[in-house]
């Protein structure tokens, strides 16, 4: 794995990115929050290749540092986000700390709300474990009776929270996503449609912002 720094001319502004070699099948761009952008790509992809993706995720890379920024500046401290609001991180707490805390204290819940809404189904209330990711809000694995929950879950509204831990929780009786998971979910969960939507718009920039 090796790193190295390049500019780029991006919606008429120099930025710099930090492009990392290392085995991924694509390419793959974060923005942190401090502004910073990284790239990883395969060593077989070359340079052009990776600036050809750059400039097409212009737009994109713009408006992520742009938001960022206002975030800044309304936020000169760290910020997290709580049921969609920017809340101030304490100064003496990591960022990350922070959110494992605040994912421990908060999601549980959610998690105990959709798991009413299947506790007569006959299978046994699978174990809640909370991580943080970057490409999918949860997972379960009905083998270990295991489910996954992103703490970055704990940004988006309380009916995004539980409308995620019941699309897990439905995984126990269909694990793929056939119409019969879908309409299993519109059985239980109304709202589950909504819910999914709001959680679509704020992935990009809640995934990002961690
Ligand atoms: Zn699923």
């Amino acid at each position: 794995m090796n790193s190295c720094s390049y500019s780029i001319v991006l919606c008429g502004q120099k930025q710099r990115y930090r492009l990392t070699r290392k085995k991924v099948k694509n390419i793959n761009l974060r923005i942190h929050r401090d502004g910073s952008i990284h790239v990883s790509a395969p060593s077989s992809v070359p340079l052009w290749q990776i600036e050809d993706f750059l400039y097409r995720k212009a737009m994109w890379i713009c408006q992520a540092l742009e938001k960022q920024k206002l975030l800044e500046a309304a936020f000169p401290q760290q910020c997290g986000y709580l049921f969609g609001k920017p809340v101030p991180i304490p100064p003496e707490e990591k960022p990350d700390e922070w959110l494992r805390r605040m994912a421990e204290e908060i999601l549980p819940s959610a998690y105990e709300q959709a798991w009413a809404l299947f506790q007569n189904d006959g299978f046994s209330k699978p174990q809640l474990r909370l991580q943080k990711m970057r490409s999918r809000w949860g997972s379960c694995i009905p083998a270990k009776g295991q489910i996954t929950l992103n703490s970055v879950l704990i940004g988006t509204p309380v009916d995004c929270q539980i409308a995620v831990a019941a699309h897990e929780l439905a995984h126990m009786m269909v694990p793929n996503h056939s119409p019969a998971f879908y309409s299993l979910l519109d059985e239980r969960l109304p709202d589950y449609r909504d819910s999914h939507q709001k959680l679509k718009s704020a992935q990009s920039f809640l995934v990002h912002l961690w």
